[in-house]
């Protein structure tokens, strides 16, 4: 399946349309309207109530977490779904601290996602106990890594430039001072292979969204090291996090040794269901075949736009082991090169202050997508039609 023929049938993008954006939101799996369909028709309208049971919706949370999990190297039942991404860093960064109680400092880097730095100064105000939260350059963490650092949280590829960390020297670094880590897998998760499992990771996090494919707003995900599973404080204890829910108590006892005390309340089953129907697809990936075709891919693109667009300067790691799934140019005009492309239906997005993003994603692009994006992108840049006046706006999502 070299090729992902199988799974590019799979995916119902708009005619014409090249979509180098999967990395930010994914493309709807043709499965998702039948999928919405059945859960409407054959769920919430027959079912009703009944559904929490026959449908199995209650234990969702853990049967898509574990699909979730063996794309990530996760062992069964570390893994649930639910809330949203910010959430499930700040639930994560919580009980890490608390892991480690003697020590008041939180590590991560200036590259990070800003949502995850927000989350934690948050955190920390609320906690009002003196921690703070180091920054340094992504390059400096693992010298940062040192015996006053309680917990390292740190996203494995860059959202800008697609830089990975090296998630084994940060693990092992970490665990060697008595650290914990919490990884965000945001642009990892069914995009590079990660063995969260193997390395023995304290915490990892992630959206479904982007790679994963299941729909704008789609839940996040949690996993926790099985070693930690008894102790682990949910302290966003809502009642799907409690040994028995239904018993109804007025204190809140955590579900003893198992993945369920991270759920937090009633999470959306529609979205689970649209979930499903991406996952559908990754059942039938293996990591490891799908990065080597995203390797290829990648290659092919930046070679492309190296010999044909003199202009763009790749920001991306060449290595591509040292790569994610998309690759970015910086362009001083990026922005409005960027909307000149969309108006083409040849779609990657922009990030501040000049980075051209694209997305390479072989469940549902090839060759033949590389090369027709990087046709319009070159007669883009040599009519110069990024000057036009349209393209110069802004819109509120860039
Ligand atoms: C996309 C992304 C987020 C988004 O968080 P949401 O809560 O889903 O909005 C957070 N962190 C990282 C690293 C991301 O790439």
């Amino acid at each position: 399946m070299s090729d992902f023929s199988q799974t590019r049938r799979q995916f119902d993008l708009p005619e014409g349309m090249i979509y180098l954006n999967g990395n930010s939101l994914g493309p709807m799996p043709s499965a998702s309207v039948e999928a919405m369909t059945r859960f409407l028709n054959d769920e919430w309208r027959t079912e009703l109530i009944k559904g929490w049971n026959t449908k199995n919706w209650f234990m969702q949370t853990n049967t898509l977490g574990d699909r979730i999990g063996r794309l990530i190297g996760a062992q069964p039942g570390t893994t649930v779904v639910g809330d949203t991404l910010s959430i499930k860093v700040f639930q994560a960064v919580a009980a890490g601290m608390a892991l480690v109680p003697d020590r008041k400092v939180i590590l991560s880097d200036n590259g990070n996602f800003p949502t995850d730095l927000y989350m934690v100064e948050g955190l920390i105000r609320l906690k009002d106990a003196g921690y703070q939260l180091r920054t340094p350059d992504p390059e400096a963490v693992l010298d940062n890594i040192t015996e006053e650092v309680a917990v390292v949280m740190i996203t494995e590829v860059d959202y800008r430039t697609g830089r990975r960390h090296d998630m084994k020297a940060i693990i092992d670094k970490a665990h060697s001072v008595g650290a914990v880590v919490v990884w965000d897998l945001a642009h990892s998760a069914g995009a590079v292979p990660v063995d969260v499992g193997g390395l023995d990771t304290d915490f990892a996090v992630g959206c479904t969204y982007k790679y994963l494919n299941g729909g704008p707003g789609a839940p996040g995900f949690i996993h926790v090291a099985p070693r930690l599973l008894e102790t682990v404080e949910p302290f966003l204890s809502g009642w799907y996090g409690h040994e028995a829910p239904f018993a109804f108590d007025v204190n809140y006892r955590p579900m003893p040794g198992r993945i369920e005390r991270m759920r937090i309340g009633t999470p959306s089953i529609a979205a689970f269901a649209l979930l499903s129907a991406a996952l559908d697809i990754w059942d039938q990936v293996d990591m490891d075949a799908l990065h080597r075709r995203s390797v290829e891919l990648s290659e092919l693109f930046i070679r492309e736009v190296e010999s044909r667009c003199p202009d763009l300067r790749l920001v991306s790691p060449r290595d591509p082991q040292a790569r994610g799934s998309h690759v970015s140019f910086a362009f001083g005009q990026g922005y409005a090169c960027m909307q000149a492309l969309i108006a083409e239906n040849v779609i990657g997005d922009f990030r501040a202050p000049d980075v051209m993003r694209f997305g390479i994603t072989p469940l549902f692009i090839g060759e033949d997508d590389i090369m027709g994006a990087v046709d319009t992108l070159e007669r883009i840049l040599k009519e110069e039609r990024w000057k036009e006046e349209r393209f110069q706006k802004r819109s509120l999502v860039t």
